[in-house]
């Protein structure tokens, strides 16, 4: 089966082929010769994955799944949330966004905080989302240069290491978007 990934970020792509069965080719956004942005203008994680997916299968036809990804802070009401891409401007510049973040928390105990990632699949016209949430915390200082993102700042539950000082094998077992593929290829393996 071929199934196009929808994302130009070869993180995320290295994060979900290695969850991802080989018999099973994944197929990259330059894989099918798509080199525009992707429109995501949807006001939730949700409405925004649904809305790559089926833009990709309708403009290339290829059967398709896309994620999308917000960070929830607890003291922020759950910002920056679907905006957490461009918090800190179009730029969408990972440190630029971190900085902002841990100045919005500063002097706020609460630093409780949530991944959240939606997959949605369209596959023979059959739309389905995958949902997986890692529950943890935000630091107070940028640790480890592995990952991506917000990795520097978010510590999972019950681990006194960030993201971006963990191995990928490591952040899959237990983070949002390991959990969110892991429901998808369940469901891919019983087709
Ligand atoms: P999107 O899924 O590409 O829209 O991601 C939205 C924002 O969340 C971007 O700023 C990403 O860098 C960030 N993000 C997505 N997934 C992760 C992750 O696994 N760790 C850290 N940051 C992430």
């Amino acid at each position: 089966m071929q199934l196009v990934f929808a994302t130009n970020n070869l993180n995320k792509l290295k994060e979900v082929q290695a969850l991802i069965p080989d018999h099973i080719q994944l197929l990259s956004l330059k894989d099918i010769g798509c080199f525009e942005d992707v429109p995501e203008t949807q006001m939730t994680i949700e409405g925004n994955a649904i809305q790559k997916a089926v833009y990709i299968k309708d403009h290339y036809g290829y059967d398709c799944f896309a994620d999308d990804t917000g960070l929830e802070v607890e003291a922020l009401n759950g910002e920056p949330g679907v905006f957490s891409a461009r918090y800190a401007g179009e730029s969408r510049d990972a440190n630029n966004n971190m900085d902002l973040l841990l100045n919005n928390l500063k002097e706020k105990p609460d630093r409780t905080a949530q991944f959240k990632t939606v997959i949605a699949l369209d596959l023979n016209g059959k739309l389905e989302t995958f949902t997986g949430i890692c529950k943890g915390a935000i630091t107070t200082t940028k640790q480890g240069n592995k990952g991506f993102g917000y990795d520097p700042i978010f510590k999972a539950e019950g681990y006194d290491k960030t993201f971006a000082e963990i191995s990928l094998e490591e952040k899959n077992k237990i983070g949002h978007r390991g959990k969110a593929v892991r429901l998808l290829v369940n469901f891919l393996n019983q087709l």
